[in-house]
């Protein structure tokens, strides 16, 4: 592992902080922290945790021993001055004479020590951090030292590449007793340089910020030297299943619903590596033993669900069998919970729905609530995976027994670390939104993304500099949406990130125009291209999305006042558009016993790509009247918006028992309104 120490880096991070009055050493302190934690070899989303100690004065002017240790969940990678609360450091020592201390009361201890009441919880490992007499600490969950705290012989291992210069302490779940056990065996001997904790992770201290950060790298190089030197080839076995179908993925978001009631969303891996993975000999032994570091848990469970070729072969003929084993997985995760609940008072069991599926020739899939969550699980899992296929080339990857995995899993002081705020009601839906890229399709999709929904932008080309940060935030897809190939690849691509579509706005249109007595026909047949087949394509595909998932499901169409009310010279463009409320109309009636509500927005006088500056001016100069006054001449005499076009649509989604429905967003139109 690179030591990326820069004197000049940490310099400007003394320098920075010194504006706010940080001072230096908690500087430095914050610059190692983000040198290890922006590298994923070592921790990962809130993993590991850093100190350092100092001396303050106190609102009394007395000199006191402070120490400023990683807020509980912080991100190692980016957190500032803030995510270090500070403690009086002799108060937190003195714990060190107690024999037992309740979790309640470490917790409360620790605040009434902060030197700041609004600071957020420190670390739960700070009486470690406070009990070791250096003045900085350094702890990480690094994927090399993990294969080697866990097998079967690890101490021998660890003695023969560490000798004396790291001590080793057996598996205490974090908290005080880890913390004394930690001193104890440090006490025994004060001349190492850090601390290997069995089936968890390492620590290292020093005298100042680069001491401790050097010692880290060294012994994960160490490890990682020890690790390379004795590498060979795994076992795979040969790849025997040789259809697969995205249905798959629909399939496991069905099942998923079924058990939990709550949607979720499921992504598929299946890069040559993970399918190269997936069969890997032995794979259902490996990975099924337990996590490498105890706080993996929380996020992906203590077993991924495996199912092995033969079974995929039984699913490929008969989709029963996913259903079967899917059930199994959550059946014996609830065993689980009832044979261990006593180990805490008052553990209420969570989901059993598996965070990752290892499909044996195809690759693996993560599952989440959202994106977030997804991204979590799979970045854990990745580190987990490396850590145990390396430890195989040590010795027996050995995890800690299930006692052990539960006390974890359902620690409250772990648990507080999810931030589990009650689930939105849409989270875990999948929106996608056709002409993505246009002024109402991102308005929408702001719209959608604040209401915690999963956003699909479809369009014929995305400018990133136009609106990046929005564009981030969804999965963009060039899709040229009149033809029926574009359409489907770019649903593939759904069904990979997602594993579903729950909510179509069919949103993508262009206004033709021209009089009707002397128009081109093809005039009048791309508009149906676009604002008419463009629909019916689209909904054809999703529908029957729609009905695998068996979760019901929401279809809106922009359409437009022009379906009812025509305007001079709007005729091709009206024409298809009132083709689209009849389309809206029969997909209702056709879809209303899946549970699928289909639903219209007409709108009217949006500023957007259909209705220009340009336009605005010319039309405006035609009636003789302001372009202001062009856009607010409605009953309402206001401007309508796209934000008002957005809410017309979200409110669709919330409307549970309402179908063949069109909501009008235009201000007020007597002419234009349905009778
Ligand atoms: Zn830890």
């Amino acid at each position: 592992m690179k030591n990326l120490w820069n004197i000049n880096a940490a310099k400007n991070y003394i320098a920075k902080y010194n504006k706010i009055n940080v001072h230096k050493d908690l500087a430095l302190r914050i610059y190692t922290t983000h040198l290890l934690g922006n590298e994923k070899k070592l921790v990962l989303h809130g993993g590991g945790n850093t100190s350092v100690k100092l001396e303050t004065k106190d609102i009394f002017n007395n000199l006191k021993k402070v120490i400023y240790v990683k807020g509980s969940g912080w991100d190692m990678s980016n957190l500032n001055h803030l995510g270090m609360p500070g403690l009086y450091l002799d108060p937190l020592k003195k714990t060190s004479s107690l024999t037992k201390m309740s979790d309640e009361n470490m917790v409360n201890y620790l605040r009434l020590n902060l030197l700041d009441s609004n600071s957020p919880n420190p670390s739960v490992e700070t009486l470690l951090h406070a009990l070791l007499p250096h003045k900085y600490v350094d702890h990480t969950h690094s994927n090399a030292i993990l294969s080697l705290v866990n097998l079967k012989n690890s101490p021998k291992v660890l003695n023969k590449i560490f000798g004396k210069k790291l001590a080793i302490v057996p598996y205490i779940m974090p908290g005080f007793q880890l913390a004394k056990k930690c001193f104890q065996i440090f006490k025994k001997n004060t001349n190492v340089e850090g601390l290997l904790l069995l089936n968890h992770g390492i620590f290292t201290f020093g005298d100042d910020a680069k001491q401790s950060y050097d010692r880290m790298i060294k012994y994960v190089s160490l490890a990682e030297k020890y690790i390379n030197n004795k590498k060979r080839k795994h076992k795979y076995e040969k790849n025997k299943v040789n259809n697969f179908s995205l249905d798959l993925l629909i399939q496991c978001r069905k099942i998923f619903y079924q058990i939990d009631k709550n949607k979720w969303i499921v992504n598929l891996h299946s890069s040559k590596d993970d399918i190269k993975f997936s069969l890997l000999e032995n794979i259902d032994r490996l990975f099924t033993k337990g996590p490498v570091t105890p706080d993996h848990v929380i996020r992906i469970k203590s077993q991924p669900l495996i199912i092995k070729q033969k079974d995929l072969i039984k699913i490929n003929k008969n989709k029963n069998n996913l259903n079967v084993l899917i059930k199994k997985y959550c059946q014996n995760y609830i065993s689980y919970f009832k044979k261990n609940k006593n180990q805490i008072k008052n553990s209420k069991i969570s989901d059993t729905i598996p965070r990752i599926i290892i499909l044996q020739g195809i690759g693996y899939l993560s599952i989440g609530r959202n994106k977030k969550e997804i991204k979590i699980s799979n970045d854990i899992f990745l580190s987990m995976k490396q850590s145990i296929l390396d430890s195989c080339f040590v010795g027996t990857f050995k995890s800690i027994n299930q006692k052990e995995i539960f006390k974890m899993e359902y620690w409250p002081l772990e648990r507080a670390k999810l931030n589990n705020k009650k689930r939105n009601i849409l989270e875990g839906s999948i929106a996608l939104i056709t002409g993505g890229a246009g002024t109402i399709g991102q308005a929408i999709a702001k719209k959608f993304i604040n209401e915690g929904l999963e956003i699909v932008l479809f369009d014929k080309y995305f400018d990133y500099n136009k609106n990046q940060k929005l564009f981030d935030k969804c999965l963009c897809i060039e899709c040229d949406i009149t033809n029926n190939n574009s359409i489907q690849k770019s649903i593939n691509k759904v069904i990979k990130n997602f594993g579903g579509i729950d909510i179509l706005v069919s949103n993508a249109g262009v206004a033709f125009q021209g009089l009707m007595e002397s128009i081109n026909e093809k005039v009048i047949k791309d508009s149906f291209d676009i604002n008419f087949f463009s629909h019916q394509k689209i909904s054809q595909k999703i529908v029957n999305i729609m009905k695998i998932q068996d979760m019901g499901g929401s279809i809106m169409f922009n359409i437009s006042k022009q379906a009812v009310n025509p305007g001079k010279n709007f005729g091709p463009y009206g024409l298809a558009k009132t083709s689209t409320l009849f389309l809206m109309k029969q997909y209702a009636l056709e879809c209303g016993q899946y549970n699928i509500r289909v639903n219209g927005v007409n709108a009217d006088r949006i500023q957007s790509g259909l209705l220009t500056k340009k336009f605005i001016t010319q039309r405006s100069k035609a009636r003789n009247i302001s372009p202001d006054q062009y856009l607010s001449n409605n009953l309402l005499q206001q401007e309508v918006l796209a934000e008002d076009v957005a809410d017309a649509f979200f409110n669709q989604i919330l409307l549970k028992k309402t179908t063949g429905n069109i909501i009008t967003v235009d201000g007020g139109n007597i002419e234009a309104s349905l009778r």
